[in-house]
Formats: C-alpha cells, structure tokens, sequence
C-alpha cells in the first residue's frame, strides 16, 4: 500500500493480526540467532530453526540443553536456572554448548518468563546467542595483557607509570623488589615513592619532575634511591609522555636503572687518570730538562772557562804550568760537579717511593684504553687485543706502570700517519716464560728511524715531542726488574715490548 508522496504505509495492527502473526514466525525462523519458548516446566514448545540446526532436534527439554553444557559450564548453568526458575526470575549466562557436530561454542543464554493475567509464569521466552568470537577475542586479550604485563615484571629495569598530575600508579615488580615495596598496594607504592630518594636529591628530582610534568618535556637525571637493603644507590631515570591523539598527555611511563657500579667505576678511574696526571707533572719533561740544563749548564760554562784559562797558561811564553795545572784541577772539579747533579737527577728518578700493588696488568690495559678512549676514538684507531687470561698477577706500581702503558700506546697511535686507513693497534700480553710476564705494543705505522737512539733522553723526531717518554718508560720498567725494548716489524710498524718479573 503506498501513500501520495509514495512511502510504503503499514496497516493498523488490527487490521493485520494475520499477516503479522505470518511475519513474526518467518521473523523467528529467519533471524541469525537462536530463539525458543519453554513451558513452565522447562520443555520445548518452540526452537526456532537455526537452533534446531545448530543443536539438532533432540533438544526437547531444559535436561537435554544442560548434557549439552560444558561439563566446567554445568554446575553454575544448573544453578542459575534453578533460582531463575524457582524466582521466576529472567536469567543470562555465558556458557559452552555442544553442537550437533560434537564441538563446543560460548554461547550466552538469556530468558524471561511470560505471566498470566493472574501473575503465574506461564512460560520462558529466551534466545542464546553465540558469542565465540568475542570470547576469543577477550581471551587473546587477556593472554596479551598477560604477557604484557610479565614483559613489564621481566624487563631489566625499573619502570614506572604516573599520572599526568604526577601520581604514582605502576611499578613493575623488578621496581618493588629493588625498594622493598608491597605491590598489592598501589596507594602505598604512591605514597611511599616521596621517601625513597636521597635527602641531597629528592629538591632536585621533584622540582625537575615537576617542570617536565608542566611542560611535558622529557625527564632525564641521575639521583640516589634507596634501596630495600637500606643503602643508598646512583640511578639513571627517564621518563617520557605517553598523549592521546589530540596531543594531551594521559601518563608518564619512566625507566630507572642502577649505575652504582658504574659512578664508583667512574669515580675510581678519575682517581686513577688524577694520579696519572700528577705523576706526569711529578715528571713535568720542560721543567725537569730546564732545571737539568740549568744545573748542568754551571759545571759546564766553569768548565769552558777553565779551559780557556788553562790554555791561555799553557801557551804563554813561558807556559805557566803551575797556574795551568790549577785551572785544569778545577775542570776535574767541575767535571764531578757535573756528574753529580746528574746522579741527583737519576736519584731522584731512582728513590720515588713506590707503592707496589699485586696488580692483573690485563686490567691495567683496559683501564689505560678507557682512560684514552676518547683520544683512540678521535683518532679513529682500531684496538686488537690478545691478552692472555691466565696472566699471572705482578706487583708493581700501577700509576708508573699505566704511565708506560700510556706512553706507548700514544706513541704507536701518533707513529700511524693520519691518512693510514689501516691505523690498528695490537696489545698482547702473555706468559714469556716462569715468572715473567710480556706485554708489547705493536702499530702499522713508520717504525723506528733510528731505534739505537730512541732510548737517549731528549731523542724526538717529533716537532712537539720532548723525547723523555721511552727512557722515563724503560727506567721505570727497569725499576720494577723488567726490560723495554723496540723493534721494527718485518712488514711495517713497530713493536715496542717489556717484561715485568712475576715474583
Ligand atoms: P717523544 O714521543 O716525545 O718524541 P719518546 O721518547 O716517547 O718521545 O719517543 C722518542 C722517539 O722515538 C719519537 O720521537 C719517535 O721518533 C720514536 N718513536 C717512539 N715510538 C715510536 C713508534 N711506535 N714508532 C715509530 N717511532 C717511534
């Protein structure tokens, strides 16, 4: 039936009982769900066809829907729809029915009753819809957050979660254990995080938090947390905005990690670059070559001069012997002069106190090339290694012997011309036989010129070299009972070796 403007126009109800009724059955029949209708007392009257289909015609009462039921399902069906039925009261449940092909599949089941005009029920209309997929999807769900969450705990770090206003609401379980915190209570974690840092930080890490968290930019600092053992440790924190789409932040997830070891690492190896610099200025080459040249320097113009004067007497006609014989024992004076201020000079190389420590000399290598690292970086040199890992332990004086160490190596990366692309550095300490250990320093770059003279103070092919690093390294190798040595290698390059005794 179709109105003027041509819109189709439903028959009053009335009018149309029939036709309705009609309607509501193929409506039944054909919806993609499965509907049915009960007696009071739980049997059949109505299961619409793809109920029928779904779980075959056997299903006439509410004993033949519960066989169906998942036997984990069954208690708690059972359950639900004896109070729905005694109550008579509408009941939903979600639960797995067998099909007819024997496999079971989450449905949820609902129904109500329907009353007679005296309030009595009269019957239960219900449908059960299949909900598979969804129960799936919730499982997948609940098995990625799962492992979401043990991904959190299994991270080898700290991590975090806050609040855009700063409040607390996750530390993974590495986080609670590291400072002794209860995780079943989150409160307590919030309220607990004011106390952890240490008194000297904690000003500086909240004002720094909260500016980032006014600015949203990220948090980044080292500060003291205190650990569940009571002490005290360097951290590394981080933490950055999570935004929504719109660009506003929701939360903070943050990263802490410890790096107690590595500040005392730090701390220490600074001590140790520290000494090294004060025993290098202890050896400050243009002072002590200037004070040896003035002390020399005495001996030698009284010498000259003596000389002259001895001379002058012995040509005079007639030479006067007498004045000539006295100006030549000043030159013998003089001369012990001289070799006096150089045995003070090699006397006090000689009597430095020494602290002498058993020491692993491998690891004095990898203390020296930290120390150097930005020098070997800069320098873009590759460092090959083959230290012997049963070396035995020596003692000896680690500053002096670091002071070797740097020497050679600085001196292998400077003899490596700059446009050398193969600039490669090997360090080899070994065991050269009982009781000795060897360590050599071996470069690719131009070798020895003239290896006789390297060993002779103040010997430098360099034009800011001062020529006192080879013999300051071999008296100080010398002094510990060991030999330095240098030799040009038989393609290119140099080796320069000593040994330490182990004893
Ligand atoms: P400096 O480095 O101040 O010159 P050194 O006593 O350490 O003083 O070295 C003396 C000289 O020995 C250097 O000027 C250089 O000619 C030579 N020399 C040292 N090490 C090497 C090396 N690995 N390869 C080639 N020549 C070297």
């Amino acid at each position: 039936m179709s109105n003027d403007d041509g819109l189709t126009k439903c028959a009053p109800f009335h009018e149309n009982t029939r036709n309705t009724a009609a309607l509501a059955l193929d409506l039944l029949e054909n919806i993609p769900g499965h509907v049915w209708s009960m007696d009071p007392a739980g049997r059949f009257i109505y299961r619409n066809r793809s109920m029928d289909a779904y779980f075959g015609v056997g299903l006439c009462d509410h004993g033949a829907w519960l066989e169906r039921v998942h036997r984990d399902d069954q208690r708690y069906v059972a359950a639900s729809w004896r109070e729905s039925m005694e109550a008579g009261q509408p009941f939903d449940n979600a639960h797995r029915l067998r099909g007819v092909d024997g496999e079971f599949r989450w449905f949820r089941a609902s129904g109500r009753p329907t009353r007679d005009p005296r309030g009595h029920v009269a019957g239960w209309h219900g449908q059960t819809i299949d909900i598979e997929h969804q129960k799936r999807a919730e499982e997948s769900l609940r098995a990625r957050s799962l492992e979401l969450s043990l991904l959190v705990d299994m991270v080898p770090s700290n991590l975090w979660r806050l609040t855009p206003d700063g409040t607390t609401t996750l530390v993974n379980k590495r986080m609670a254990d590291y400072l002794g915190l209860d995780l079943s209570n989150v409160s307590d974690v919030a309220s607990v995080m004011d106390t952890i840092f240490h008194p000297d930080d904690a000003d500086a890490v909240f004002a720094e938090l909260t500016r980032c968290l006014a600015t949203g930019e990220r948090f980044s600092m080292r500060y003291r947390l205190l650990r569940a053992d009571g002490m005290y440790r360097w951290m590394s924190g981080r933490a950055e905005p999570m935004r929504d789409q719109d660009g506003n932040i929701v939360q903070w997830f943050g990263l802490c990690h410890d790096i107690e070891d590595q500040v005392q690492t730090t701390a220490a190896l600074r001590r140790s670059a520290e000494k090294l610099a004060q025993a290098t200025q202890a050896a400050n080459l243009s002072q002590l070559s200037a004070s040896i040249a003035h002390e020399v320097n005495q001996p030698l113009a009284a010498i000259a001069t003596d000389t002259d004067a001895c001379l002058r007497w012995l040509s005079a006609d007639p030479p006067n012997i007498e004045r000539g014989k006295l100006a030549a024992e000043r030159i013998t004076q003089d001369i012990v002069a001289a070799a006096e201020v150089i045995s003070r000079i090699r006397a006090l190389f000689k009597h430095q106190p020494q602290a002498r420590t058993v020491e692993d000399v491998n690891r004095l290598v990898h203390e020296v090339l930290d120390l150097m690292s930005d020098e070997i970086a800069a320098t873009t040199t590759r460092i090959d290694m083959n230290l012997d890992p049963r070396l035995p332990k020596v003692s000896l004086d680690r500053v002096q012997v670091q002071q070797v160490l740097v020497n050679l190596i600085r001196n292998g990366i400077q003899a490596m011309d700059a446009t050398n692309p193969l600039r490669s550095l090997k360090i080899m300490s070994n065991c050269e036989r009982p009781g000795t250990i060897r360590i050599s320093v071996e470069d690719v770059g131009s070798g020895f010129k003239d290896p006789e003279r390297v060993f002779e103070p103040f010997f430098t092919t360099k034009s800011n070299g001062m020529g006192m690093g080879l013999p300051i390294c071999r008296s100080i190798v010398e002094a510990h009972g060991g030999r330095l040595w240098v030799t040009n290698n038989d393609a290119f390059g140099a080796t320069v070796a000593f040994t330490l005794p182990v004893a």
